[in-house]
């Protein structure tokens, strides 16, 4: 008899079932679909021995301490800060939008963050209050940046006008004065040294972790016995559907192996107006691998497939809300994760909600857990001073010493960016708080 069958080993499952044979010293059976641990998240090496995010590019960024030391017991860590393009009228331009992206584009010469926001001022269209993603952006740049960077790319992604959908969706993305050309503001930005891969499979280490693969847990309920179910596949599946199917969007990947060293100028370009992909990623530049070839990706939106995005709108938020009433009153059925909540959370936000429920499920449950915030529109520097030994070293696991950079220097934590984002428009990415109702 497992205590616990646990569906699906992407973080939502694995995380779980880390702290339930770990912490609690409970039997696990978890199982997926799929013929690998990782969810998402998976990586792999391809036939050329390149290192390749086989679901699209993973890039771990979290301003939660707590998340990135729980995962740092289980891998070391790669400095690493990602930085991307835009390719907008012939010009590859930063994105998030900076006063560089404004200067390179108009040919201007702004010089500083109060020049860079007296330019937006003059160009913005102020929305009362920011429900779309539209009103996010033109509030904040104007209509057209908004036109040249986010409506292509929007429209491609989801196949939807940014004003049908949420505010969160493109407040992900921060505006800045400043020439901070980062694509996230987090205090801890770094890729597992050895790959998600290996840090899933040193979280299910345990002897009372039982891994199944290749197994669709519909085809094995009757025959495994089992106390509490933790489920993290799509919500609506769980209950065959009985209100309809609810939309996610997904992508299809297209990955090749090139004959050069080096492809892209940075990690990922994207594509707002050309092409049928968004973006088009180079792993080593994420993994820091050293090979001859180089493996990239190019990420096609599509209608069908397998579940990666819910989609943030009002009437798929309603839909999800019938699912999760029938949810919460499923008993000893745990549902977390991005596809069970039907949430757009990035890795850390699954992660800490996971983490929220076994507290819970183990009656140690904080009253509220803060989520580690989607992209907020500020740089965000760490909530309380970062420990020395992880400044220092980025907390390696097994008291090796994480990488540093050319200077010698760990770059785990750069907190040195604050100044200079704009204060305009409101991120509806504001820090998620989870409470009773949200985390399972
Ligand atoms: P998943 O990883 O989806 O795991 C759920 C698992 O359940 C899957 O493996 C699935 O096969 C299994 N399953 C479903 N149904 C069944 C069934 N019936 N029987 C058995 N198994 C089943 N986040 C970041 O923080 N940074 C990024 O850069 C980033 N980039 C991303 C890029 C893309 C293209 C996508 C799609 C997502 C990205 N994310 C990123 C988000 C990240 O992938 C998720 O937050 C995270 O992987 C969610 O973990 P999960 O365990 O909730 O779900
Ligand atoms: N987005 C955009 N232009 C860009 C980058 C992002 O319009 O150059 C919008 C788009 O709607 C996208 C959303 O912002 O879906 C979130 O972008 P992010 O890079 O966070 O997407 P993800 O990595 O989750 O696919």
């Amino acid at each position: 008899m497992f205590d616990y069958l646990i569906v699906g080993a992407g973080f939502a499952g694995s995380v779980l079932a880390e702290r339930l044979a770990n912490q609690a010293g409970k039997r696990v059976l978890i199982l997926d679909k799929r013929n690998h641990i990782g969810g998402n998240a998976y990586d792999c090496y391809n036939d050329d021995g390149i290192l390749i995010h086989k679901y699209g590019p993973h890039i771990f960024h979290t301003n939660s301490e707590r998340v990135f030391e729980y995962l740092t017991q289980f891998t070391e860590w790669r400095p690493y800060e990602h930085r991307v393009l835009a390719s907008v009228e012939g010009k590859l331009l930063p994105i998030p939008i900076n006063r560089t992206t404004v200067n390179l584009l108009y040919g201007k010469d702004l010089q500083t963050d109060a020049e860079c926001q007296a330019f937006f001022d003059s160009v913005v269209e102020p929305r009362e209050v920011c429900r779309t993603s539209e009103d996010v952006v033109v509030s904040k740049v104007g209509w057209d940046l908004y036109l040249k960077f986010f409506r292509g790319y929007t429209r491609k992604q989801w196949s939807l006008d940014p004003s049908e959908l949420d505010a969160q969706v493109t407040a992900r993305i921060p505006t800045r004065t400043c020439t901070d050309d980062r694509y996230f503001g987090d205090a801890f930005q770094a890729m597992p040294l050895h790959g998600y891969t290996r840090m899933f499979e040193r979280m299910l280490s345990n002897p009372n972790i039982k891994i199944m693969l290749n197994t669709d847990y519909r085809d094995i309920l009757t025959m495994i016995p089992y106390r509490e179910m933790i489920f993290t596949g799509p919500v609506d599946q769980y209950f065959n559907y009985c209100y309809g199917k609810l939309p996610y969007r997904s992508l299809e990947f297209r990955h090749e192996t090139l004959d050069v060293e080096q492809a892209l100028p940075v990690a990922v370009v994207n594509y707002p107006n050309d092409h049928e992909y968004t973006r088009v990623t180079e792993f080593k530049q994420l993994t820091g691998q050293k090979h001859p070839k180089t493996g990239v990706v190019y990420e096609y939106p599509r209608a069908e497939g397998d579940p990666y995005y819910p989609i943030p709108k009002p009437e798929c938020s309603a839909l999800y809300q019938k699912y999760k009433e029938l949810a919460d009153a499923t008993p000893n059925v745990h549902f977390v994760g991005r596809l069970a909540t039907y949430k757009y959370y990035n890795m850390d936000q699954v992660v800490a909600q996971a983490l929220a429920t076994f507290e819970k499920m183990m009656g140690t449950k904080r009253e509220r857990v803060v989520l580690p915030s989607a992209e907020t529109s500020q740089p965000a520097r760490p909530a309380a001073p970062v420990p020395t030994a992880v400044a220092a070293a980025g907390i390696a696991a097994n008291g090796k010493t994480a990488p540093v950079n050319s200077n010698g220097a760990a770059t785990m934590v750069s907190n040195g960016h604050a100044s200079g984002a704009t204060s305009k428009g409101s991120s509806a990415a504001t820090t998620a708080v989870l409470d009773e109702d949200d985390d399972e």
